[in-house]
């Protein structure tokens, strides 16, 4: 004679044997959106610079282009844009996001672009299961901005690989960022490509309008904090990278808001033991701003 729990035990197992399925965890990763890869996704910062680069075929957008082909294709983009800087934290949600033309003052032809790229409800969901230092929500308003999409049209100009963008809650320090992205960790064995986009050296208030043509043209604290962060990087360093407000007058130069820097912090944040570092598009721009990008794993 059995027992009821026994009972229950046995016919829950009996359906689980008709499905095929071995056990509960086994069940629950069905329920996911992406299988686990034998492989870890590298994780990029890109600095992303005049939204123009998402229209000209230059250095940068080439290096885009090139670096695209040099990992394995994504399941998913999930980009931290500068330009997505909320209270609280937000996943973009929809099923198809919107272009969004986030900027004035440019010629016609790039208002004119549209990234038709599909977004994926069940992974902004994961997603935001996965983030415990806060709650995440589930956003149907914002889209893909060009801190997103003037580099994500050059990599995957098909628009066929899934994309959704993470906000930046504009309320937090430095570290909460650091720690928060660092649950993102799993969806890097699930193939989808994170990418921080912003720039490490970004002042426009001091961009050298008449310079903006001049190649690799850096203010002499602009080369220096460049050359900082690289090393800092390569030493792993991320502690002192956290604590950029330490980083004496060139610090306070080079990041007179933190938007465009802390998306760094989450790229960084993502780096495992045996990941290699290298950087790429490691030039200045009209003084006051850096193209420099980072590529982990
Ligand atoms: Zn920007």
């Amino acid at each position: 004679m059995i027992d009821r729990n026994q009972f229950i035990k046995q016919l829950f197992n009996s359906l689980l044997a008709m499905t095929g399925i071995q056990s509960l965890s086994a069940f629950k990763n069905l329920t996911d959106t992406f299988p686990i890869l034998n492989y870890t996704m590298p994780v990029l910062f890109v600095g992303h610079g005049s939204p123009m680069n998402g229209i000209e075929d230059n250095a940068f957008s080439q290096r885009w282009t090139a670096i695209a082909k040099e990992m394995p294709q994504p399941t998913a983009v999930l980009a931290i844009s500068a330009h997505w800087y909320t209270k609280g934290t937000l996943i973009t949600a929809m099923e198809h996001p919107k272009t969004i033309h986030d900027f004035g003052g440019f010629p016609k032809a790039l208002y004119d672009v549209q990234y038709p790229a599909p977004g994926n409800a069940m992974l902004a969901k994961e997603t935001a299961a996965l983030i415990h230092t806060t709650p995440v929500g589930l956003d149907h308003d914002w889209g893909l901005d060009h801190g997103t999409w003037t580099i994500v049209r050059h990599m995957y100009p098909l628009a066929n690989i899934p994309v959704l963008q993470l906000s930046i809650d504009y309320s937090k320090g430095p570290n909460f960022h650091y720690e928060l992205a660092k649950e993102l960790q799993q969806l890097r064995r699930k193939g989808v490509l994170i990418i921080g986009s912003g720039n490490m050296v970004h002042n426009l208030g001091m961009i050298a309008w008449d310079k903006l043509n001049e190649p690799a043209y850096g203010y002499d604290w602009a080369l220096e904090l460049n050359q900082t962060f690289k090393e800092l990087i390569l030493k792993k360093e991320h502690n002192t990278l956290i604590h950029y407000d330490r980083l004496g007058k060139a610090g306070q130069l080079a990041i007179p808001t933190p938007e465009h820097y802390l998306p760094l912090l989450y790229s960084l944040a993502l780096q495992e033991k045996n990941d290699t570092v290298s950087f790429f598009n490691d030039t200045a721009v009209g003084g006051s701003l850096t193209m420099t990008s980072v590529k982990i794993g």
